[in-house]
């Protein structure tokens, strides 16, 4: 066997390992090499430290854990438990939490177990509406969620584009949810945890916040940390908290046994050992004072680019963010523009980002008339206010003549001389 037998070679270094797979090898190369010259602007997105990726690829993967520490039902798992203590005592030192299931594969993973734990199906729920920001497992037609149980959504103000909260209330006093989802995918503001803790307690829901983009945010002392307000918050640990893909459920002690029960055996077999390590050396990489550092330089760097966006002509819902990403309408700039013409234009630009519906897109959600941005990656590479000046430039430049080859040639070469400076790993 080729390589490092305990994780990749470094990637910070130049001497990353050659699997000895060609085929797979020429992917992980020219996937290493579009990272490293074109802007990274999905707001789910972030880079791994070296550690974290490490851990990802290391001889953990080769375990079968099922069970929790102490608690397994194979042989052999001395190392495994010690791992995924270290993830639990960590995650819940970062955010006071009673009780932490690191075991989610995913975010998603981690909501639908959520949902196992404490609903019959046809039970009535609510969440944020996808098209104003909500996220596909919060009771979408297309997903598991929507299928099972009976979702009702709230949204926005018109007026100021901003989480309807009396409506929310208004709509659980009259849908009466056992459970009120809070926590968003495409919303740049913050989000108070207070009115849905309020409504819940009238109502006897159970609340659960889904703080899958804002955990780093919320660990980073930016936001408000919801942990004393929900009965349940889940997140996933690769978006602003950086770690390896994958999903963390915290809970009180009351619902730590329905929790635990839902993720294995109820919707899931062995936890990824290797993912879990992961976790444990993201959390405790967020647990630093840098990261707290890090995380305000996050919301800096996105409010420069909404201003920038701004002096450039661009509307951002809302007006603009608070948190880490943006949402641009695209309307006011060019009526005729798509987010997806956008997004493909960008794309070829190097500029790399999603498009995204607006409150009341009167496009579909594959075609949309907006686009999201977020700051967590760029961050991560040490860019600041002037870089994201230069984004909302770059970004201007290319929507002005989406159609014009010598335009996206010019500003993919001067974001890869951009990006030169910036690099997130080292060669
Ligand atoms: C990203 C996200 C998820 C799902 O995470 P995956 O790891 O992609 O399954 C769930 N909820 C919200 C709000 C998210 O933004």
């Amino acid at each position: 066997m080729d390589g490092n037998p305990r994780g990749p070679a470094h990637p910070r270094s130049a001497s990353w390992a050659p699997l000895g797979d060609p085929e797979i090898d020429a992917v992980l190369e020219a996937e290493f090499e579009r990272q490293m010259t074109t802007l990274q602007l999905i707001a789910s997105e972030n880079f791994a430290s070296p550690a974290v990726m490490a851990a990802t690829g290391s001889v953990l993967t080769n375990k079968y854990s099922e069970g929790y520490p102490r608690r397994r039902y194979y042989g052999g798992n001395a190392n495994a438990d010690t791992a995924e203590q270290l993830a639990i005592d960590r995650v819940k030192a970062l955010f006071g939490a009673e009780h932490a299931n690191v075991q989610p594969h995913s975010g998603s993973q981690a909501n639908a177990a959520v949902y196992l734990a404490l609903l019959d199906t046809g039970d009535t729920v609510m969440g944020m509406s996808l098209d104003q920001g909500g996220h596909l497992t919060h009771g979408s037609p297309v997903n598991v969620s929507g299928r099972l149980y009976n979702f009702v959504s709230y949204g926005l103000t018109r007026s100021d584009e901003r989480i309807d909260y009396d409506a929310m209330a208004g709509l659980a006093r009259e849908h009466r949810p056992k459970l009120i989802v809070a926590g968003a995918t495409a919303y740049s503001r913050r989000i108070d945890p207070v009115p849905f803790r309020e409504v819940c307690d009238e109502i006897g829901a159970v609340f659960m916040f889904d703080a899958a983009h804002i955990a780093g945010l919320i660990v980073g002392g930016v936001h408000i940390n919801p942990v004393p307000y929900a009965d349940i918050v889940t997140f996933t640990t690769h978006k602003t908290m950086r770690g390896p893909r994958g999903g963390t459920i915290l809970c009180t002690q009351e619902y730590a046994k329905r929790i635990d029960s839902a993720v294995f055996p109820g919707s899931q077999g062995g936890p990824l050992d290797h993912a879990v390590a992961a976790k444990a050396v993201g959390f405790a990489e967020a647990a630093r004072p840098e990261f707290a550092q890090y995380q305000a330089r996050i919301v800096e760097n996105a409010a420069a680019l909404a201003d920038a966006l701004g002096s450039q002509g661009f509307r951002l819902v809302s007006g603009g963010t608070d948190n880490h990403l943006l949402l641009i309408d695209l309307r006011t700039f060019d009526a005729d523009l798509t987010g997806k013409v956008a997004q493909e234009a960008l794309d070829a630009a190097g500029v790399t980002l999603n498009r995204n519906s607006i409150p009341d897109d009167p496009r579909s959600p594959f075609v949309t008339s907006g686009l999201r941005m977020g700051t967590p990656s760029v961050t991560t590479q040490g860019m600041g206010p002037a870089e994201m000046a230069r984004i909302a430039e770059f970004t201007s430049r290319v929507l002005r003549a989406p159609d014009d080859e010598d335009v996206i040639a010019t500003v993919r070469a001067e974001i890869a001389e951009l990006c030169a400076a910036f690099p997130p790993y080292d060669r």
